[in-house]
């Protein structure tokens, strides 16, 4: 496979004023990843920072009522309530091994500006967030929360002021500033070595779920399910069950309101290869290569295009990608909170909402892991405009 490719997609399709850094960091990849003292410093920051390892849960309600037995990967017990602190860590770590003092990044509905600006706060390096301005005007919230963590927020004016355009605008930034800053790329995608990068960090996921689903069952599951937006917890959970044939791995893109032509996010079922942020890769763009909007009621599932190695993985067949709507996910959301008593983020309500929908696809008594990326008590405010005429009161929705 050629170097920074997964197949047909991946690669470095960039500004030669950013091979420089990009080289620098494949270097670092390759050399300071791998060494002992760097390991363990990272395995360190996850268990004593993030509060790894993150259990895997038994859903016993619903398993009775499916038949077959769900178990959750709890990644939002981690701290800061998703997995995108175990991407942050391990770059901010690696930023300081690479003698820098400062991270820049991006960020759309603001999780991945707070777990950097969190990451940035535990390692003690300054920190620069772009953000659409339309993003700062609806994600007030998060926006607070990293300025209380000590970041500076920049609001972008171009395009369509949301995540994309604030891409491409730290792109811009880093080509400036790439002596003192490291670009904390928040998800599986972009130029390489990022998606390599950032799978390297969440692979913990998979790896934890692997062993603690033949503790608990002496076999291997029958599936393992993610929610893709970029695609990192998905491949988290994935990478150590590819070799594992027998394993399906099913990723769930989100498909919007689900009317035909609707606005989604599911470049790998409804989009077309081309080139964004720097990679090859399944895309949301029309006739003439312009990107299209994307739209999920999730906000983190809102992005035009899609991490290379799970364009791969469909294009090899070895991963199955379903989509879930905006209504499924939200009826899962209240299906599981009421359930079990836990309440997943709408990315994360997603996967959950694949399983329900396609339980009769399902053998009886398989064990099914679904990755819950994150919780949801940062989606409460959506979860009241939709579901808001529900009765309170009751024990099942
Ligand atoms: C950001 C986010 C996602 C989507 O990002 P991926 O890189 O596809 O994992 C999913 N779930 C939660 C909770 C998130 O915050």
């Amino acid at each position: 496979m050629k170097k920074g490719y997964f197949g047909d997609f991946g690669g470095q399709f960039v500004a030669e004023l950013l091979i420089p850094p990009l080289r620098e960091l494949e270097h670092a990849l390759e050399t300071i990843v791998p060494s002992p003292e760097f390991q363990a410093e990272f395995s360190a920051l996850l268990q004593d920072y993030v509060g790894r390892k993150s259990p895997l849960t038994h859903c016993p309600t619903l398993s009775r009522e499916l038949g077959f037995n769900l178990w959750l990967k709890r990644e939002d017990l981690n701290h800061t309530g998703s997995h995108k602190i175990n991407n942050t860590l391990g770059q901010a770590l690696l930023t300081k091994y690479m003698g820098k003092p400062a991270l820049l990044t991006e960020t759309g509905a603001g999780m991945n500006g707070v777990a950097t600006a969190t990451a940035a706060r535990a390692l003690d390096l300054d920190c620069i967030v772009f953000m659409g301005a339309t993003d700062v005007a609806r994600q007030s919230h998060n926006v607070r929360r990293m300025q209380l963590l000590g970041a500076e927020i920049v609001p972008v004016q171009n395009g369509t002021k949301t995540l994309k355009d604030a891409i491409n605008e730290a792109l811009r930034f880093w080509i400036a500033e790439q002596r003192t800053h490291h670009y904390c790329f928040g998800t599986a995608a972009g130029p390489h070595p990022f998606p390599t990068l950032v799978r390297e960090f969440q692979s913990v996921v998979g790896r934890e779920a692997r062993e603690q689903i033949l503790e608990k069952t002496g076999e291997l599951p029958y599936a393992v399910v993610a929610c893709v937006g970029g695609g990192s917890n998905a491949i988290g959970a994935f990478h150590a069950f590819v070799p594992d044939a027998s394993v399906k791995l099913v990723g769930v893109e989100a498909a919007g309101t689900g009317e035909p032509g609707c606005y989604n996010s599911a470049p790998l079922n409804l989009g077309s290869r081309g080139v964004l942020h720097g990679q090859m890769t399944m895309l949301l763009q029309d006739g003439d290569g312009q990107i299209m909007p994307s739209h999920s009621v999730a906000a983190g599932l809102d992005y035009p295009g899609v991490g290379p190695e799970h364009a791969h993985l469909h294009d090899s067949g070895r991963a199955h990608y379903g989509t879930v709507n905006d209504a499924q996910a939200l009826k899962a959301f209240m299906t599981l909170t009421r359930s079990e008593g836990i309440m997943p983020a709408l990315e994360s309500s997603h996967a959950v909402a694949w399983v329900l929908e396609n339980r009769d696809r399902i053998p009886k008594g398989a064990n099914v892991i679904v990755n819950l990326s994150g919780r949801g008590d940062k989606d409460m405010d959506i979860i009241d405009e939709h579901l808001g005429a529900q009765p309170v009161h009751g024990r099942k929705g």
